[in-house]
């Protein structure tokens, strides 16, 4: 059985204030909650709030980037020796807004992901096509090829912590979600790629998440596809009750 991960990509909103007045109001909807594990991942600026309003909860929290340097000249980027010293214990590489906005490359998140598994961080690994190529047939050959460049050099045992989340970049921000048979059948292109690199006793293990609309209105149908294992969730995190109603699906 794998335990299902929920995780709020909060991408650049908030300030320390309004993070506190968040978990002022989402932790007593979700206390008691032990069915899923449930991450925060909020801008960095906002990590020490968040960590010192979630401590005796079961909200983990995550940030958003991490880069593979231990330290140096790297302006605006952020160590995983850093994030590990105030407490995060998750971390999202290679989001598509990362990879759109930011020149982010297949090298460059399997750099961070190999860096984040060996610090021992859980890293979500966001991998998705983009509208041209789901319509050109290309959605399989996009995700195997993004599987595959960022699991490089990575073995079975340091990828124990490698969640991967299929984020179909059509579906982000824009309200349009993947159908949940649709999610599915990316979701097993993932898991098959995972089981050429890592071999089938891990990829039988992997948590694969869905991310890309998801609401209160659409959690449930999506979260009972046997091959989805949670879901990443931008817009919908952002208030504590929508968030808090998608973890009631
Ligand atoms: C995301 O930021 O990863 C995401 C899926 O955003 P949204 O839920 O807003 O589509």
């Amino acid at each position: 059985m794998r335990k299902k991960l929920i995780a709020a990509n909060w991408k650049m909103y908030k300030t320390p204030e309004q993070t506190g007045e968040f978990f002022r109001d989402f932790l007593p909807l979700v206390s008691g909650h032990d069915r899923d594990e449930i991450v925060v991942c909020p801008p960095d600026i906002d990590l020490a709030t968040a960590l010192s309003a979630a401590k005796g909860s079961s909200v983990a929290i995550g940030a958003q980037n991490v880069h593979w340097k231990a330290e140096g000249a790297f302006t605006g980027e952020t160590s995983t020796a850093m994030l590990l010293a105030l407490g995060v214990t998750h971390v999202i590489v290679g989001h598509s807004e990362r990879r759109q906005y930011f020149c982010e490359s297949d090298d460059t998140v399997n750099l961070r992901l190999k860096t984040a598994l060996e610090a021992g961080l859980i890293a979500i690994c966001c991998v998705g096509e983009v509208l041209e190529e789901r319509e050109a047939g290309l959605t399989d050959d996009v995700l195997r090829r993004q599987c595959v460049r960022a699991f490089h050099a990575i073995s079975a045992k340091k990828a124990a912590k490698l969640v991967v989340a299929y984020e179909p970049v059509w579906a982000i921000g824009t309200g349009k979600t993947a159908t949940p048979e649709l999610a599915a059948e990316a979701h097993a292109v993932i898991r098959s790629e995972a089981t050429e690199v890592f071999g089938e006793a891990f990829a039988s293990q992997l948590r694969i998440l869905y991310g890309g609309s998801v609401k209160p209105e659409n959690a449930s149908s999506l979260m009972a596809q046997e091959e989805i294992d949670g879901a990443l969730v931008g817009g919908a995190s952002l208030d504590p009750k929508s968030f808090a109603a998608i973890l009631k699906y």
